[in-house]
């Protein structure tokens, strides 16, 4: 076996690399951009090398640098991780090269499965069921309309090299067409540099179903069962599990023996992903109308494989160690079972109630729910950052993974809420409450799963409130008043009645809770305190212990954390989160409105296009730019009538977060 491999990678897949490396006495050399330097990845490696600058392509891309690193550490192989170089061939082949063990397939197995029209026509001859469209060389604007009218709408198109949810674009109706295969073009060669595209029949309502397979050099080849991926926004997951809810013997084994077709296909080594799209003719309920069809291949570990680890018991980077090393597989298909149910959260730093915009910030608060680091255990988190670190806009958003595993699904499901409940993070925003709200749904709870839940259960996914008011400003006035009585002397009489020693008798607060401006008071009575927030008004009790305090208000009973940033109160309870704002009145005295005809950057990144030039009416929620940054393009919107008077950039340029990208006189 190996004695040392670097990771060429970051964050927590990078951490979890590690994690099974030390397990198995092999030595780990991480490596590390600008931005990184103090990063957990590099702490949970035994040494570590800088290899430049913060953007990805001046460091995590940069292959020579990293085969350099392998070398001078003397590593004698090369984990890739998923993301960055880990499905390209030229790297693949250049450890090879460098006498050094690429951790992953082949290069040949990599080129075969990285485009995904190349990879169809490849699936077509091994036999694999593929979604009714065109996949060939030819690219013919007129030739590819008629294969889309041909198809039958809706048809999507897809940019060959596409991947991570870009480069695809959904036609209704053939008079779109045209338009649609023109921006599709642009963005794919924009982000992958290549703009050849494919066309695949629509699939309503379907389900995302991908199988987790694994070959080795001696020609073993077997599936390690399936995850369901169906719960997505802006095509990428946001909830993975398994089994695949409803699945049957009879569908898993079909599905497990094609994609070991596929990899057989393309001479697989190592861990792969399968991924297929599965069409519910019969509804939800019909699990044997069920149809599946070949998606694409992904040639590395993926991002969700945990849910596989939980329900198998196998560490799957130990099988690619092992695989790469020249071993045989540790088990044959016949050996491997399910046990249990598993799902995966990915927490992400964004928010999901401005169409999941990335956020930026420090985790000034990260608290996580009871777990072990690995194996099958009931909680799992996998991550790549501690408290304090922060999130930068040069990496993806993904701040955790949370896996949980339970003996069937809705075990699985409680256990993910309430390790939900229990993660604390203060200082940016997170899709937490967000998650917790998707378990709640009727469609996730009963298993009636497809691509499209999110948009379905919009109504009960967005503009909730895990917390209301009512709570909201009890915790913040509690916190406030526990405040006050740590910051007093010890003196024991001052400390039993806090502020009812100076005299006062009634207090107000002034609130914003989710823009809405109120007030609170508190009246100390004989009796105890009297809260009334709105017309909301009763008794309020609280206890606290250690970080936690028991608050009684009106008819419930939480047991709350708060955090202070600023004028700012985090309130954590078990039933959910919010965030209320203590306007300290006279320092809101001098603020003026909002600035009007100020268009800034979200966000540093880079400028796609301009939807208007110089002179354009627009109105009010209009489309004005596309920015992208952080994997993912962003829609900056006019925020009233107006006129534009200026583009300050051109598309093309990088922008730092708060640029003014354009001039718009607003009307009057
Ligand atoms: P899956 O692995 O299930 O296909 P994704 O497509 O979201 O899920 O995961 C792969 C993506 O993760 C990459 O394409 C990239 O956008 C992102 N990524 C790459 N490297 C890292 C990293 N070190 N940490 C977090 N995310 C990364
Ligand atoms: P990526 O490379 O971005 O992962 P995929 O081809 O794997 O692209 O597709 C990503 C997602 O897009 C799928 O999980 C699914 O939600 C949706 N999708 C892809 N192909 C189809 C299709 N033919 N019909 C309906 N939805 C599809
Ligand atoms: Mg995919």
């Amino acid at each position: 076996m190996f004695t040392k491999i670097l990771i060429a990678n970051r964050g927590e897949i990078a951490c979890r690399v590690a994690a099974t490396a030390r397990r198995m006495g092999i030595k780990t050399v991480a490596v590390y951009s600008d931005a990184d330097a103090q990063a957990k990845h590099v702490a949970a490696c035994d040494e570590s090398v800088h290899i430049g600058g913060s953007a990805p392509k001046d460091s995590y891309l940069r292959w020579e640098r990293i085969i350099e690193a392998a070398r001078a550490t003397g590593a004698q192989a090369i984990h890739p991780g998923y993301g960055f170089l880990s499905e390209n061939e030229d790297f693949a082949a250049a450890c090879a090269g460098a006498g050094l063990v690429f951790i992953g397939p082949p290069a040949n197995a990599i080129r075969a499965m990285g485009l995904k029209a190349e990879s169809k026509q490849l699936m077509e001859k091994a036999g694999v069921p593929l979604v009714p469209g065109y996949h060939g060389a030819g690219q013919d604007p007129a030739m590819l309309h008629q294969e889309a009218d041909r198809i039958g709408y809706p048809v999507l198109i897809k940019a060959s090299a596409g991947g991570g949810g870009k480069g695809m674009r959904l036609v209704e109706k053939t008079e779109d067409f045209a338009a649609a295969l023109e921006s599709c073009k642009r963005e794919a060669i924009n982000s992958f540099g290549n703009d050849a595209v494919l066309i695949e029949k629509y699939v309503l309502r379907p389900r995302h179903i991908e199988i987790q397979v694994f070959g080795d050099t001696h020609g073993n080849c077997v599936y390690l069962f399936e995850r369901d991926c169906s719960v997505q926004r802006r095509h990428q997951k946001v909830l993975e599990e398994a089994p695949a809810p409803g699945m049957t013997e009879a569908l898993r084994k079909q599905m497990g023996e094609a994609a070991v077709a596929a990899a057989k296909a393309v001479g697989y080594v190592g861990a792969g992903t399968v991924e297929f799209i599965v069409e519910q003719p019969g509804g939800y309920d019909q699990p044997d109308a069920m149809k599946f069809y070949f998606m694409e291949m992904n040639t590395r570990l993926q991002v969700e494989h945990p849910v596989t680890e939980a329900i198998t018991g196998e560490d799957l980077v130990q099988w690619q160690l092992l695989v790469a090393n020249g071993q045989p597989l540790p088990k044959q298909q016949g050996d491997l079972k399910i046990i249990g149910h598993a799902i995966e959260a990915r927490i992400c730093a964004e928010n999901p109630e401005n169409n999941f915009l990335p956020a930026t910030g420090t985790l000034h608060v990260y608290r996580k729910p009871v777990c072990s680091s690995f194996s099958i255990s009931d909680v799992r988190i996998d991550d790549g950052v501690r408290e304090g670190d922060a999130i930068s806009p040069f990496y993806d958003s993904m701040i955790a993974k949370l896996i949980v595993h339970g003996q069937d699904r809705a075990q699985a499901l409680a256990r993910l809420d309430a390790a939900l409940a229990a993660v604390r993070i203060v200082g940016l925003q997170t899709n937490v409450q967000f998650l917790r709200h998707i378990l709640a749904t009727p469609s996730f709870a009963q298993a009636k799963l497809d691509t499209a839940l999110i948009q379905r259960e919009e109504e009960r996914l967005f503009k909730r409130r895990s917390l209301g008011v009512d709570t909201a400003a009890a915790a913040a006035v509690v916190a406030e008043l526990l405040l006050e009585r740590s910051s007093e002397t010890a003196d024991p009489f001052s400390r039993r009645d806090g502020w009812q020693s100076h005299g006062v008798t009634e207090r107000r607060f002034d609130f914003e809770f989710g823009g809405d401006k109120l007030q609170a008071a508190l009246r100390y009575e004989p009796s105890g305190l009297v809260l009334t927030v709105g017309d909301v008004s009763g008794p309020l009790q609280f206890t606290p212990t250690g970080e936690l305090v028991e608050l009684q208000y009106n008819g419930h009973r939480d047991q709350v954390q708060t955090w202070q940033q600023g004028e700012v109160v985090h309130v954590f309870a078990p039933r959910g989160a919010a965030e209320i704002t203590a306007i300290d009145a006279l320092a809101h005295a001098g603020d003026a409105g909002s600035e009007g005809g100020r268009l800034t950057a979200p966000m540093p990144g880079k400028v796609v296009s301009f939807a208007v030039k110089a002179g354009d009416k627009v109105s009010k929620g209009q489309p004005l730019a596309v920015m992208e940054a952080m994997k993912m393009e962003h829609t900056i919107a006019a925020p009233a009538d107006g006129e534009v008077v200026e583009l300050l950039f051109v598309p093309g340029d990088q922008v730092t977060e708060g640029a003014e990208l354009l001039k718009l006189k607003v009307a009057e």
